[in-house]
């Protein structure tokens, strides 16, 4: 998963992005790069770097990164992929001079494509799935942009909102599906493509719209327009469900739903479906807040802060070796005892993976005081990994995969474990068969929208690592 973010016209385009991409953080923690470019095009600046975006960049390198065009991107790599050379926006030359491109999403034919483009002489730099599309890009002999986008576009599949900048324009754009959320929005006069509208909170700026499933947002010349990229039915819209459920910001306003109050019914819902006699509501901070709150109001039970989250260490998810992960959630989250002694408690989150995350509360709970644990998850059990750009471990590490309910009830164990049902997610959030068909739930229901996965993704591919 990833953020990007992109500003057209704007004397300090290269410091807006560094913000922006502050307020994208949550997207992806691994690499942080903004490139910079004048109206004339002339001259492209680059700065990439692994980490945070306060670490990545200082005054004095965005000092430097003058211009009043520039696109920007956040990275969260999957196993293998944290490497520099991935690190986006990346850039290459091309006949046409330089082309910029920064990706969220996960391309389904990324390898065999790849493949072929080597077979042809192509020489990739780095593993990332988006030189694909570089690649693709750059061999278009369409005398515009947008053809040349579309040309190598129409050969990919899979998830993409990404961002293109080359020396006289930015161009936006979302995959028909519109797997990934994409904004257009403005900063004052500037045009500001991102991933999250929770950018123009932060930097005082305006939501326009939604970039819609299949359509490419140009900015040029200082105006903005709009052009298909294929002709996109609504029936093919499937929208990640999972950014509602967890990924976006509460903040943010994502697929035209507000972020927290979603989350906020899918836990009044869930109090419906799975309510239980207890004393107080607790959330896991603070992927389970809102839902929590929701859960709190709707049973009429006392919302506390149970657990204290600690700001200074990153998602824990994201460490790659199990035994780092263990002891992460130590690290991050701390037992309040004056809050749960002797106290019947639920506790809410907004899902389970592999379930050593949950464990461990339960027990920190327990040993806190809890005398009882009810654990409350804010959508249906993850029981199929994603192959659209959230980072999901295989099936035989899906705990949902592999146990049903009570089996995970007792590994975790709590006193009593519910999941919110797929039914009442898509009450909250739209029909799931309904005739837009506007979300992807996959991870939930393994029904992935292509219909099947493709090969070389299939698990036991040869190919170990995901693109992401
Ligand atoms: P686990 O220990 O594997 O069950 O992890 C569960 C925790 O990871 C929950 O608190 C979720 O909020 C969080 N989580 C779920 N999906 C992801 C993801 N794709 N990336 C990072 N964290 C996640």
């Amino acid at each position: 998963m990833c953020g990007v973010f992109g500003i057209a016209g704007n004397s300090e385009a290269a410091k807006l992005v560094y913000l922006g991409l502050h307020a994208l953080q949550h997207r992806g923690q691994e690499s942080a790069g903004i490139v910079v470019t004048h109206g004339d095009g002339r001259q492209f600046h680059r700065h990439v770097g692994q980490g945070l975006v306060a670490d990545v960049f200082t005054e004095s390198i965005l000092d430097r990164l003058e211009g009043d065009r520039a696109v920007g991107h956040v990275r969260y790599s999957t196993a293998g992929g944290n490497d520099i050379s991935n690190a986006q926006p990346l850039m290459a030359e091309t006949l046409k001079g330089p082309l910029v491109i920064g990706h969220n999403g996960n391309l389904t034919n990324a390898l065999r494509l790849r493949e072929e483009l080597e077979h042809q002489g192509a020489i990739f730099r780095s593993r990332a799935d988006t030189e694909v599309i570089l690649h693709l890009f750059a061999r278009s002999r369409a005398p515009r942009v947008a053809d040349r986008l579309r040309e190598a576009l129409a050969q990919v599949e899979g998830a993409y909102s990404l961002l293109i900048m080359t020396k006289d324009s930015i161009v936006g754009v979302r995959d028909p599906s519109g797997f990934r959320p994409l904004v257009l929005g403005k900063i004052r006069d500037a045009y500001v493509l991102a991933s999250e509208s929770s950018v123009f909170d932060l930097l005082e700026g305006e939501l326009l719209r939604e970039v819609e499933p299949g359509e490419m947002i140009i900015l040029e010349n200082g105006g903005m327009r709009s052009e298909r990229l294929v002709h996109a039915p609504e029936a093919l819209e499937r929208r990640c469900i999972f950014e509602l459920i967890y990924f976006a910001r509460p903040n943010s306003r994502v697929f035209d739903h507000d972020v927290y109050v979603t989350r906020h019914e899918l836990g009044r819902q869930l109090a419906r479906e799975a309510p239980v006699e207890a004393d107080i509501v607790i959330p896991v901070p603070d992927s389970g807040v809102s839902a929590a709150l929701g859960y709190a109001e709707e049973a009429g039970l006392p919302f506390r802060h149970g657990l204290l989250r600690s700001h200074y260490v990153g998602r824990t998810f994201i460490e790659p070796a199990q035994a780092i992960r263990h002891f992460g959630v130590r690290l991050k989250l701390a037992a309040v005892r004056s809050i749960l002694a002797d106290k019947r408690v639920v506790v809410v989150d907004d899902s389970i993976v592999r379930g050593t995350t949950s464990r461990k509360i339960v027990s920190m709970l327990r040993a806190a005081g809890a005398k009882e644990v009810h654990l409350r998850i804010s959508s249906p059990p993850t029981r199929s990994p994603c192959y659209y750009g959230i980072d999901t471990p295989t099936k035989e590490e899906l705990i949902a995969a592999q146990q049903d309910v009570e089996g995970i009830r007792k590994y975790v164990a709590a006193d009593s474990l519910a999941y919110l049902s797929v039914e009442g997610l898509h009450a909250q959030v739209g029909d799931e068969r309904g005739p837009r068909q506007k979300f992807c739930n996959a991870c939930f229901t393994g029904e992935y929208p292509a219909g099947n996965i493709p090969e070389e993704l299939r698990p036991n591919s040869h190919v170990g690592s995901r693109f992401d």
